[in-house]
């Protein structure tokens, strides 16, 4: 399948869309997910296209992953939390919904379950989550 320069995370890097940017470096963006599974949860993304894990190149695998890494000590701070789940889906049988690559960064708490999917978030509440993983990454 071919790459889709309308997709809306394409849309977000090239500015036409707003969202709440935590993080970028020359190769990365990262931003707040609109519908969070869990407080804190953020999308990684890379800046060159590609649809997902099956097409992307090694560098911008590596590049997401650095990336991920950094942003998780962040989102582990930020609410104090004590994992992260990553998850990352591949095609609409994987399920899929936005086709430019994408890993999703989920702070986690022990015993606390994912809300469900497809849940608008509060904005005001957005960025409050997002100040606090911004001042994580600033610290
Ligand atoms: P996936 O493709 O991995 O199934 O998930 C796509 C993710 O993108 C979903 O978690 C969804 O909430 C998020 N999403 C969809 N549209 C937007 C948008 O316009 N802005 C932001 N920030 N996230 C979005």
């Amino acid at each position: 399948m071919a790459y889709d320069s309308d997709n809306i995370f394409a849309k977000i890097l090239r500015g036409e869309i707003p969202c709440e940017k935590l993080y970028e470096d020359d190769d990365t963006f990262v931003f707040m997910d609109i519908m969070p599974r869990a407080d804190g949860h953020c999308l990684v993304i890379p800046k060159t296209p590609c649809r997902n894990m099956l097409d992307a190149s090694p560098e911008q695998l590596a590049a997401c992953l650095k990336t991920v890494q950094i942003v998780s000590h962040a989102c582990l701070t930020a609410f104090d939390a004590e994992g992260i789940t990553l998850q990352q889906f591949n095609e609409p049988a994987g399920g899929q919904e936005v086709y430019h690559l994408h890993f999703h960064i989920l702070p986690r708490h022990e015993g606390v379950k994912l809300r469900p999917p497809g849940q608008m978030a509060d904005f005001a509440v957005l960025k409050t989550h997002a100040d606090k993983i911004r001042a994580a990454l600033a610290g």
